[in-house]
């Protein structure tokens, strides 16, 4: 019964009894006067009942509407009761409390905001798991790391997540151990990942609270960086050590008599001289490349005409186009200007002109052309020689990658020329490629910025 009811019958009741006592103490009146004196006090005390009533009920009502807008979340709902009395009291209390947690939901909201903010920004993956394993919380970096997007995560196990054993393992053993770890992991598929795993043990965990976080750095790119960086001192070594050896083996061969044999003697010496070349070629090179690699170099840019810069090129490679029987054709307008580096620019027109002048039969043709091209400068350097096959060409590019070393060598190549020039046109800001069909030629391109 509600307490509408229960009020409404204790009000009845007393009323009641009273009109009931009136009615006895004046019972000696009259029938007829006695019956209507009844019924009035009876009307009488019904409507003070109601009034009465009406008093106490209305304010309880809109308590109670109140306290049902502040259950449902609606924190701006206030009583309004105009009444002076312990239902005013219980109003206002209800109404602080309800301005409180609209004060704590919307400091609540703010976190909420600012965390997301922080999760959706960070650069690492985050999880964050309970002690059974369930996920309470996964940032979209981590969803794309273990190709998970999209799926809702919250409240599962890491299990049914992430298939990734590697990294299942490492989850499996800081719940089990309590302790801090950080990992290496890495990942084959879709491409090839690696990431260094941070996991932290929370402290005082509470039953379905955060038991252990997770926080993982992509380290693909050192990882790439530091094989380049092997690659390349296994590289060098390896370039370094040919000549060396054969320097080695001439020089003891002739310590050991040879050097009586003055035919032999001079054969020896020349074979050294040419190795002790190749050695100054590779250290040249090496040191050229990684001068302009460092990040020290800035090109210093000046308005360079490049039909000048062409010719200086050509005409330091004069002996060699000569000796080859070449016909050189340039393609360069008159008064075409681009903005470079002008020691380096030369630098890239003699390492693709003499790799033209090496790769192609004598009597073959040579051919430079430069356009503008819209907001860049167009630069080809072509040659009618052997030819990179298909499968090298996206290589050749590389340090030390050349597509037959025993002929680069013989060449006096390093595999360092073509290395040498896609740096120097990064550095400008331009490109650089390469197109070419197998024994009938080659077309090195590379743009950059014309004069402003
Ligand atoms: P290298 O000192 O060996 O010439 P580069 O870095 O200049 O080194 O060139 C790398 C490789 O690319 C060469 O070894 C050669 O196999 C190939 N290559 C470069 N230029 C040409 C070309 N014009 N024609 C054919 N092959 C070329």
């Amino acid at each position: 019964m509600g307490i509408k009811w229960k009020l409404f019958l204790a009000f009845l009741l007393s009323t009641t009894i009273l009109a009931f006592i009136i009615i006895v103490l004046s019972s000696e009146l009259p029938k007829g006067l006695f019956i209507a004196s009844s019924a009035i006090i009876l009307i009488i005390s019904l409507l003070i009942n109601y009034f009465v009533l009406q008093r106490i009920i209305s304010p309880v009502a809109d308590i109670i509407k109140g306290a049902s807008a502040i259950s449902e979340g609606n924190f701006t709902h206030r009583i309004r009761i105009d009444t002076r009395d312990e239902l005013k009291e219980l109003s206002e209390i209800l109404n602080e409390m309800s301005e409180e947690f609209k004060k704590r939901m919307d400091e609540m909201d703010e976190d909420k905001a600012r965390l997301s903010t922080i999760l959706s920004t960070m650069s690492e993956g985050l999880l964050a798991i309970d002690c059974k394993g369930n996920i309470l919380l996964a940032n979209s970096v981590l969803s794309e790391m273990f190709g998970f997007k999209g799926t809702s995560v919250i409240g599962r196990s890491y299990l049914e997540i992430i298939r990734h054993n590697q990294l299942n393992d490492i989850i499996r053993e800081v719940l089990k151990e309590r302790q801090n770890v950080i990992r290496e992991i890495e990942q084959f598929f879709p491409e090839e990942r690696y990431f260094a795993v941070y996991a932290s043990v929370a402290e005082g965990i509470k039953e379905g609270g955060v038991c252990a976080v997770f926080i993982f750095h992509d380290i693909t790119k050192i990882k790439r960086l530091e094989r380049i960086r092997k690659d390349f001192v296994a590289n060098v070594s390896h370039e370094l050590r040919t000549p060396l050896t054969s320097i080695k083996g001439y020089t003891e061969a002739l310590i050991d008599g040879v050097i009586d044999d003055s035919n032999k003697a001079k054969e020896f010496l020349n074979i050294i001289s040419n190795h002790t070349e190749r050695l100054n070629n590779i250290l040249t090179d090496l040191l050229q490349l990684s001068y302009i690699e460092s990040g020290q170099y800035k090109p210093k840019a000046s308005n360079i005409n490049l039909r000048t810069a062409v010719e200086k090129a050509v005409a330091l490679l004069k002996t060699n186009i000569e000796k080859k029987g070449f016909a050189i054709d340039i393609q360069v307008p008159e008064g075409l200007i681009v903005a470079a580096d002008e020691d380096k620019l030369n630098l890239a027109f003699v390492n693709l002109i003499d790799n033209a002048i090496k790769y192609t039969p004598e009597k073959g043709r040579i051919g430079i052309k430069a356009e503008a091209r819209g907001k860049e400068v167009m630069v080809s350097v072509s040659d009618t020689g052997i030819g990179i096959p298909k499968e090298d060409l996206a290589r050749i590019f590389e340090r030390f990658y050349r597509v037959d070393k025993d002929r680069s060598s013989e060449l006096g190549g390093t595999g360092l020329g073509l290395s040498i020039v896609k740096h120097i046109i990064d550095a400008h800001g331009g490109r650089v490629w390469a197109e070419s069909e197998l024994n009938k030629g080659s077309s090195f391109y590379f743009t950059l910025p014309p004069s402003p």
